[in-house]
């Protein structure tokens, strides 16, 4: 008797894009729609989750009040068992699944399991962010390489980020709103100068959207001043000037400084 052979799962690891849900790809929007189980970090707006149809199961790895974020092995575990059962699973992550997404690991975990897999780009928050803010990563006047760099305190001290700042750079930072201080100081002692633009963009592409602009040196002094909150993303480089912002230096002269960048 021929058997029936089971139902081939497929794991996707989709871009959501930054927030705003007109920015998900159309191949991530049709994906939402015929996918069995869509498993989500706390980053993907909420726009974004409505999108999913009542009927699709749904699981948050979001970190919430009583606990933490799932681990990242247990996420990759859930993904494989339940591609491995049949499964259409949608991982949907914010922004682009291979920037500061673990978008990577998932996939090694996928290969190594042998399961079909396949990823789907999404905006990330540097290009959804900049985009918003009238701000140009790139410029043929004021930059012509733009790096991404991870923020958070833990490996700080570590990164390397000599030459990413400066004259012809832009430097994007992503989760470094905790460290924002320490990160202007490990700039301007690698040499960058303090008065280099920088645009703060918080919670880019929602309605909800701020978008601050200062001096490197102030940087630390405005996430605090301005209670910045996350997710928020940090700019350092001339095209900073360019964006339209709230100029927010504490101190008079603002403008005319700014102006030197202009
Ligand atoms: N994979 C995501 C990044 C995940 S890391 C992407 O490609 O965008 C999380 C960091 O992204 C946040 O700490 C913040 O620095 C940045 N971020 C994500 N969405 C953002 C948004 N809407 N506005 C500002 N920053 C954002």
């Amino acid at each position: 008797m021929e058997k029936t052979l089971p139902p081939a799962g497929k794991l996707w690891l989709v871009g959501a894009g930054p927030g705003d849900p007109d920015l998900l790809t159309l191949r991530a929007a049709r994906l939402l729609a015929s996918a069995d189980l869509v498993v989500h970090d706390g980053l993907v707006g909420d726009g974004v989750l409505a999108l999913i149809p009542a009927h699709v199961e749904r699981i948050s790895v979001a970190k919430q009040r009583s606990r933490h974020t799932m681990k990242q092995e247990l996420i990759n575990e859930l993904l494989v068992r339940e591609t491995l059962a049949g499964k259409q699973v949608v991982r949907l992550k914010g922004g682009d699944p291979f920037i500061f997404g673990r978008g990577g690991e998932e996939l090694d975990a996928a290969r190594e399991a042998g399961i079909a897999c396949e990823v789907v780009p999404g905006i990330t928050a540097a290009a959804g962010c900049a985009a918003q803010a009238g701000l140009p990563l790139t410029h043929r006047e004021d930059a012509s390489a733009v790096s991404f760099v991870a923020g958070q305190c833990k490996d700080l001290s570590d990164q390397d980020w000599s030459g990413l700042a400066g004259h012809g750079r832009t430097l994007v930072i992503y989760m470094g709103l905790a460290s924002a201080n320490a990160i202007a100081d490990k700039l301007i002692a690698d040499g960058v100068s303090p008065d280099l633009p920088v645009a703060v963009i918080e919670r880019g592409t929602t309605k909800d959207a701020r978008v601050l602009r200062t001096l490197l040196t102030d940087l630390g002094d405005l996430v605090v001043r301005e209670k910045v909150a996350s997710p928020a993303l940090i700019v350092v480089g001339k095209v900073a000037a360019r964006a339209d912002a709230l100029d927010c230096l504490g101190a008079p002269g603002i403008t005319e400084i700014m102006g030197n960048f202009a």
